[in-house]
C-alpha cells in the first residue's frame, strides 16, 4: 500500500486538459521517476509471473510503454493495439463509441500467431493501458484479441477512474493497480 501511495504521488493531475472540465492524469511524471516506475513494474511482474501469458498487448500510446517493459520482464512478446490506419500489415478492427461519434482500434491479424494460436492453444494475452475511464477503448481492444482467435486473460490498468464504471463493459477480468 505504501508502494501504491508512492506510485500515485508520482502521477500529476492537469486541470482542463485536453478540454475544460477534464482532470487529466499525467503519467509522464511516473515514467521519468525511476523509483516509482520500478515499484510499478516490480508489482506487475510479480502479479503476472505465474499467469503463463504468451503476450502482452498494449493500447496506443501509453499502454505501449508499460506493456513493453512488462513483456520484456516476463520474457514474452509485445503486441501493439493501435488507432485506425497506423498498422502496416493486414489488420482486424473494432469500433467503439465516443461522446460524439466513434473511434476504431486495430491489431495485426497474425499478431498472436496464425489464428491466434500459440503452441496449440489460443494465445493467452494480457491487455494493458495506463488508465481506464469509460472503458470503451479497452472493451474494444479486448474484443479484438478474441476476434483474432486469442484469449484476453485480463485487462490491467495503472489507474482506474471507478466512478465511470468502465470495468462493467469489459468482457474479461479487470485489474487496476490504483483505483480512484
Ligand atoms: P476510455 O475509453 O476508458 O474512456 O478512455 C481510456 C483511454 O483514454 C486510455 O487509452 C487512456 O490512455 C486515455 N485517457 C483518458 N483519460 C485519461 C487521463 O486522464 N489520463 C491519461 N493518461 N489517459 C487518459
Amino acid at each position: 500500500e505504501e508502494e501504491k501511495e508512492k506510485i500515485l504521488r508520482s502521477i500529476r493531475t492537469i486541470p482542463d486538459f485536453p478540454k475544460p472540465g477534464i482532470q487529466f492524469k499525467d503519467i509522464t511524471t511516473l515514467l521519468n521517476n525511476p523509483e516509482a516506475l520500478k515499484l510499478l513494474m516490480d508489482h506487475l511482474e510479480a502479479r503476472y509471473r505465474d499467469y503463463e501469458l504468451d503476450y502482452v498487448a498494449g493500447i496506443e500510446a501509453r499502454g505501449f510503454v508499460f506493456g513493453s517493459v512488462l513483456a520484456d520482464r516476463l520474457g514474452i512478446g509485445f503486441v501493439p493495439v493501435r488507432k485506425k490506419g497506423k498498422l502496416p500489415y493486414t489488420t482486424v478492427s473494432e469500433k467503439y463509441s465516443l461522446e460524439y461519434g466513434f473511434d476504431e482500434v486495430e491489431i495485426h491479424i497474425d499478431a498472436f500467431g496464425e489464428g491466434g494460436m500459440c503452441r496449440e492453444h489460443p494465445a493467452k494475452v494480457l491487455l494493458i493501458d495506463d488508465l481506464i475511464a469509460t472503458g470503451g477503448t479497452a472493451a474494444a481492444a479486448a474484443r479484438l484479441i478474441g476476434k483474432v482467435g486469442a484469449e484476453c486473460v485480463e485487462c490491467c490498468f495503472v489507474l482506474e477512474l471507478s466512478f465511470l464504471k468502465g470495468r462493467e463493459g469489459i468482457d474479461a477480468p479487470v485489474y487496476s493497480v490504483i483505483t480512484l
